[in-house]
């Protein structure tokens, strides 16, 4: 049976994502901005949450954690790296392994350079990615605690998944996005294509997410660094992928 999905806005601009397992009545969320809205999502639903799958350390992320496991003893599912701060966690995860939600199935992908700790989930038959802060639409994260190669890394691996996998991202930062991307990119057809498609949702104050991974492969400017045309347009001929990929993010950094 298909999985449910659910997004919530959260906080200022972070996503809530829900995943709902018809089969076991397992529901997990994925990271945790803050309860209430989760709180709110679940009761909606009629559903009980099992697991928070966390992707990353940061406030914006954790902070529900220690009331919705209060509320529902729920398991906490976080990155390995342990020197991070994230509150009760009961498993920690690492690059192939799997995590159950139910009878549904997650994929951990390490994909470090926003943290050193970042991981994202795919659930493979349900053909969705929750990305986090690592890959956003016509966008991605800040590279905080990792390198500009790592990160780049990172981004590869999300790239590789099938063209038809749901994009489920940290934030709706897709329309702020999308004007940087524009001025590297101005004639990029489906980057035109998907600035429409944004103003549109945004003035019907619709969220902007999921998208197609094949979709971003082909707008997200970010994701196209070892594209000749991309390094063409930075004046970087020659160089490195992941060093245009650098400079990208640096102007997006000052934009
Ligand atoms: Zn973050």
């Amino acid at each position: 049976m298909a999985a449910e999905i659910r997004l919530f806005p959260c906080l200022s601009d972070n996503f809530g994502y829900l995943i709902h397992d018809p089969a076991s009545k397992a529901t997990a969320s994925i990271d945790a901005p803050e309860a209430a809205p989760v709180i709110k999502a679940l009761q909606r639903e009629g559903w009980h949450l099992t697991d928070i799958l966390v992707t990353h350390h940061h406030a914006d992320h954790v902070g529900g954690i220690a009331e919705l496991k209060q509320k529902y003893d729920c398991r906490v599912v976080a990155p390995h790296d342990k020197a991070a701060a994230i509150p009760l966690v009961d498993e920690r995860v690492k690059e192939g392994d799997t995590v159950m939600v139910g009878t549904l199935s997650a994929r951990v992908l390490e994909t470090p350079g926003h943290t050193l700790d970042h991981v994202s989930y795919v659930f493979d038959s349900e053909r969705a990615l929750f990305a986090a802060d690592t890959l956003f639409s016509v966008g991605c994260g800040r590279v905080f605690e990792g390198t500009y190669p790592m990160m780049w890394d990172s981004l590869k691996k999300l790239r590789a998944l099938p063209d038809d996998t749901r994009l489920y991202c940290g934030h709706e930062y897709t329309a702020a996005n999308v004007k940087f991307a524009l001025t590297i990119e101005p004639n990029n057809p489906a980057l035109k294509a998907r600035a429409a498609e944004v103003a549109r949702l945004r003035a019907e104050n619709k969220p902007t997410i999921p998208t197609l991974i094949g979709d971003e492969k082909r707008s997200n400017v970010f994701l196209r660094a070892d594209d000749a045309d991309v390094a063409a347009a930075l004046h970087m001929k020659g160089m490195t992928a992941a060093d245009v990929f650098g400079e990208l993010r640096e102007r997006k950094n000052k934009s």
